[in-house]
């Protein structure tokens, strides 16, 4: 390709709404460009990128023993009310009606698609296991569209689906994806940490997330893990030890009694007033899942993780409730306090989760619905009811490893795939089935397994850059080489920048050569920004036979004769690509 017909634009600025280095590069270099919110044109440089990225996807599937299908964009009403998520999706899924004023989706995932298919062709064990995968584009309704391509609402997506008649299948097909996904990042030049995770909106039991690991904001999930084990999970998921506290508060308080605590309308302010360690007091905190109040309770010096507390209620969408929401339900319930006084009592008819901190508290502080007044020495007898114990906690920085018991560290990680054990929880209601062994019906033990392909590339570029540019990993770079001949009028650097275009082509290198009347400055600067692996700068030293090879990555720089250079290029280039 010759830059002069490249399609390419490169911008001076970056674009006004990027915060993460790859949807800023990205843009600058011409690779996206914004179509409406959280929706982008792939532009051949970045087309290119998607389809590497795509091809290893698929080759590592296939070798793994998966097979490609492609299904709708857009899905039916009807198929997502079998597996009943029509009515709990929430906003992400895109609804549409068509002439007939039939209810549509666009596809924000194909569970309900698959398992159709699977119910119409897999009728006998004898056919199972089997693992079927598309490459596609999603349509997501994201709160939050954003980093560009990391978050998009239009985004391409690797989805697989397994179906087995066991368990053991199952998770023999578990750890198969495991072992591709590996192979996947690995060849596209990522590392990547699989991690625990919360099975979300998707549903199922064991789930692990592939992180690419990374310090900035584009991460934008926790990732707990264990330096001396290799314990790892996302904060919506971990679980940890806790160093050993005062739990019980005999020494401070003989009996259960009322005391007046003014103004102490925080945990600090309050164990400040009554000289005791937060740890003895129990927080009582309303949320709203799914549009109805909830009550957690947990240990005052604690957080609540939402994500657990709203999997307890069983929920899909959750959020902290606002003060008015609070003093409307003491209202409803006949108290008239402020609500940094509530407490679980008198609440009966709301659902209640008690974190696994507070299940050995003993003569603790709590709060009972007066304000300016707590319930000291109090214990779970006073609290009004039963309590059901669940671990609804953040893990925090310094907590002990769950495995080993040593302390955890945290890190911010982007979520680049994930899998997935479903089981039943689409067979099931969507009554897809196959007749075993013995002629009996059962439904089918799924798995599914995503790789974000458009956020790969993403993920890539946040890995892979400096204050240049993109350092694209050579096996999904757009190009390998460019060339840059640094004055197009010499006739001499023409032709030995063309002699090497010809034969790194002939040889399968793919390569730009820059051969736009401009100063070598603008070319070096536009090489770095669009991040080619390789530079060859064919420029007055041509005059001793040599030209400028340069590596992207390392920044290492050698002078070769331009058949030395080819060469050079032609085995590096290929000892990645295999
Ligand atoms: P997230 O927690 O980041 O929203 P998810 O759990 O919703 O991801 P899945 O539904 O399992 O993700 O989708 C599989 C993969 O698709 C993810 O691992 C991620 O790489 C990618 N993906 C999900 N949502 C988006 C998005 N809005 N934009 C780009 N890629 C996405
Ligand atoms: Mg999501």
């Amino acid at each position: 390709m010759k830059m002069s017909k490249l399609f390419v634009q490169t911008l001076r600025e970056y674009p006004s709404d990027a915060e993460v280095v790859s949807h800023k590069l990205l843009v600058k270099a011409g690779f996206i460009r914004k179509l409406t919110s959280g929706v982008y044109n792939y532009l051949p440089l970045m087309w290119r990128v998607l389809k590497k990225i795509e091809n290893i996807v698929r080759e590592e599937m296939d070798r793994a023993g998966a097979q490609e299908l492609l299904m709708p964009f857009v899905q039916p009403k009807e198929l997502w009310e079998e597996s009943g998520r029509w009515g709990v999706y929430g906003k992400e899924l895109m609804r549409l009606k068509d002439r007939h004023n039939r209810e549509m989706c666009l596809g924000p995932t194909h569970e309900e698609v698959i398992t159709s298919i699977a119910r119409d062709g897999l009728k006998s064990y004898k056919q199972l296991p089997v693992n079927l995968y598309q490459i596609q584009s999603k349509f997501r309704d994201e709160v939050r569209p954003r980093f560009g391509l990391l978050r998009g609402r239009e985004f391409i997506m690797k989805d697989a689906y397994s179906f087995a008649t066991c368990q053991e299948d199952l998770d023999k097909e578990y750890q198969n994806m495991w072992n591709a996904y590996t192979r996947i990042f690995n060849r596209c030049g990522l590392d990547t940490k699989a991690v625990q995770s919360d099975s979300g909106a998707i549903g199922g039991s064991v789930s692990h997330e592939f992180m690419v690991i990374t310090d900035t904001d584009a991460g934008e999930n926790d990732v707990f893990y264990c330096n001396d084990c290799d314990y790892s999970a996302n904060s919506n998921h971990a679980i940890s030890k806790l160093p050993e506290a005062v739990i019980d508060g005999k020494g401070y308080f003989k009996e259960a009694k009322v005391l007046d605590t003014p103004n102490t309308h925080s945990i600090e302010e309050l164990s400040a007033f009554l000289n005791i360690p937060s740890t003895l007091i129990l927080k009582s905190l309303v949320y709203i899942v799914d549009k109805k109040p909830v009550i957690a309770l947990i240990r005052a010096d604690k957080a609540v993780e939402e994500t657990k507390l709203m999997n307890a209620a069983g929920g899909v969408e959750i959020r902290i409730a606002t003060s008015e929401e609070i003093a409307e339900m003491m209202e409803q319930h006949g108290f008239n306090a402020v609500p940094g006084f509530i407490g679980p009592k008198g609440f009966e008819d709301i659902p209640l989760f008690a974190d696994e901190t507070v299940r050995d508290m003993k003569n603790y502080v709590v709060g009972i619905n007066q304000t300016d007044k707590h319930l000291v020495g109090a214990n779970h007898s006073d609290l009004g009811r039963e309590l059901n114990y669940v671990d609804i906690r953040l893990v925090e920085r310094g907590e002990l490893c769950p495995q080993c018991g040593k302390p955890l560290f945290v890190t911010r990680g982007i979520e680049v795939g994930n899998i997935f054990q479903l089981g039943t929880k689409y067979s099931k209601p969507m009554n897809a089935v196959y007749l075993d062994q013995n002629g009996k019906a059962q439904p089918y033990i799924m798995g599914c397994y995503g790789i974000g392909i458009s956020r790969t590339a993403a993920a890539a570029v946040e890995a892979h850059y400096d204050e240049h540019g993109i350092k694209w990993p050579v096996a999904i770079a757009p190009y390998h080489v460019v060339i840059v001949p640094v004055n197009v009028n010499d006739e001499l650097q023409m032709n030995v920048a063309e002699k090497m275009y010809n034969d790194l082509q002939a040889a399968g290198i793919e390569v730009v050569l820059d051969d736009r009347d401009e100063r070598a400055g603008v070319k070096f600067k536009d090489a770095d920004l669009i991040g080619f692996p390789y530079r060859v700068t064919v420029g007055k030293t041509i005059a001793e036979g040599l030209v400028e090879y340069k590596v992207r990555e390392t920044d290492e720089q050698e002078k070769y004769t331009p058949e030395e250079a080819t060469q050079k290029l032609i085995s590096s280039i290929k000892s990645v690509l295999g």
